[in-house]
């Protein structure tokens, strides 16, 4: 029998790009800063003020105009502390000024104070060599107004929302929240408060997949978790509500109990299913009722590489987020890797003194090594290597932002 091909990971996130683009979320809300952040621009920023919003001092020192230069030792005529606006600078003077003050009309250069002498009659001497504009920050030097600062797509980082706290701007507009509606199958599964019997196991994916869509700004539907039987599965489903996206874990390899797959192959339409990824083949994408569809595996290094690796990207893009590729970092191999996989693969590893180290268990049921891991080394389909040779390396650091 011939095995159809699996689909390659960047053909699927290809795809699901595409998908994404399709279906963006047209709504936009207004939020203050303080509920902005991880959210995404809905619209660009553009600068409606210079900043600086006008000349001021990098140092804390004295501000005059070199043509006075020849005259030093120079009286002080006037200290300007940030926050006041100055006088004009009297000819022949200079002026005691600290950092962020407004550069007096007429200077056009600040020596620090550690380069000044006070005399005993209070003028001041300097020292060192003096050029103009030399500790001044210049008006509209970082930016002039007009300017684009955060594109349409940014997501608002602290940093961003710095940004926009510079230019006068409290209130945003903002993609709305994807509602993503998460469940869990397997007759195996209990959560908090059940003990689990013989052959029973904790539902730890809905945890891992409910903080990570938190994460990313998205309204998360719990619908708990579900045993391995199709009316159950349909009923949970009714619960999904208005959701734009449903995220299940577990159930979509080809075993009997496998009923997420039987309900889309059923009732669904099954845009994607077995990709060549490792951990985490049975990666499905569907459409039921209309509704986008996730399928994860239900194996927890499974579902979390594949949500890393395919359902984050395919999310943010669907939020308006413009940067979605994962940052990608070449790194040197600790660990020699002696048989090509038909996969690509994604090791735990750790980057100790600048090289990848091989985290002890790489299995797909497992989620403890990921957690000494500092990311993903990518492994493309067919690859073998050494130690000493270099490979991309995607930080968790980046995934969780
Ligand atoms: P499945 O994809 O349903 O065949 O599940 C594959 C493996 O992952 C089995 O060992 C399941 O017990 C385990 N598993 C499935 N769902 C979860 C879950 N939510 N949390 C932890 N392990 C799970
Ligand atoms: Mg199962």
């Amino acid at each position: 029998m011939n095995t159809p091909a699996l689909l390659a990971v960047d053909d699927a996130l290809g795809q699901l790009l595409t998908l994404a683009e399709r279906a963006p979320l047209d709504a936009v809300e207004t939020l203050g800063l303080a509920d902005a952040e991880g959210r995404v621009l809905a619209g660009d920023v553009v600068a409606i003020v210079d900043a600086p919003a006008w000349s001021n001092s990098a140092m804390d020192g004295y501000a005059f105009n070199l043509v006075d230069a020849i005259g030093f030792p120079l009286p002080v005529s006037q200290t300007v502390f940030a926050g006041q606006a100055g006088e004009p600078l009297a000819p022949g003077t200079c002026a005691r000024i600290f950092t962020g003050a407004p550069i007096p009309q007429g200077a056009n250069c600040v020596q620090m104070q550690e380069n000044c002498t006070v005399l005993e009659d209070g003028r001041i001497a300097v020292q060192g060599t003096l050029r103009e504009g030399a500790n001044i920050r210049q008006q509209g030097s970082e930016t002039a107004v007009g300017q684009l600062l955060l594109g349409k797509g940014t997501v608002l980082s602290p940093i961003a929302l710095g940004v926009l706290a510079c230019q006068g701007i409290y209130r945003v507009s903002v993609v709305r929240s994807l509602k993503v509606a998460l469940l869990s199958t397997g007759n195996e599964l209990v959560g908090e408060g059940e003990v689990p019997a013989p052959g029973q196991i904790h539902d730890s994916n809905r945890v891992v997949l409910q903080s990570l869509l938190q994460r990313m700004g998205c309204d998360v539907i719990d619908l708990g978790k579900v045993n391995d039987e199709l009316a159950l599965i349909r009923a949970a489903l009714e619960r999904a509500g208005n959701a734009d996206l449903i995220i299940s874990s577990g159930g979509v390899s080809v075993g009997d109990a496998d009923c997420i797959g039987s309900l889309l192959r059923e009732a669904g339409e099954v845009l994607m299913w077995k990709l060549a990824i490792k951990p985490g083949k049975p990666f499905t994408f569907a459409h039921f009722n209309g509704v986008p569809f996730i399928g994860l595996p239900g194996n927890p290094g499974s579902s979390l590489v594949t949500f890393l690796m395919l359902a984050r990207p395919y999310i943010l893009r669907r939020m308006g987020r413009t940067r979605v590729e994962q940052m990608r970092l070449p790194v040197v191999c600790g660990f020699d890797w002696p048989r090509a996989g038909r996969r690509q693969e994604y090791l735990r590893v750790s980057i100790e003194q600048g090289r990848a180290v091989l985290q002890p268990n790489q299995s797909s049921g497992t989620l403890l090594s990921a957690t000494w891991a500092d990311g993903l080394l990518e492994v493309p389909v067919g690859t073998t290597f050494k130690a000493g040779d270099s490979l991309d390396f995607i930080p968790f650091a980046s995934l969780l932002a």
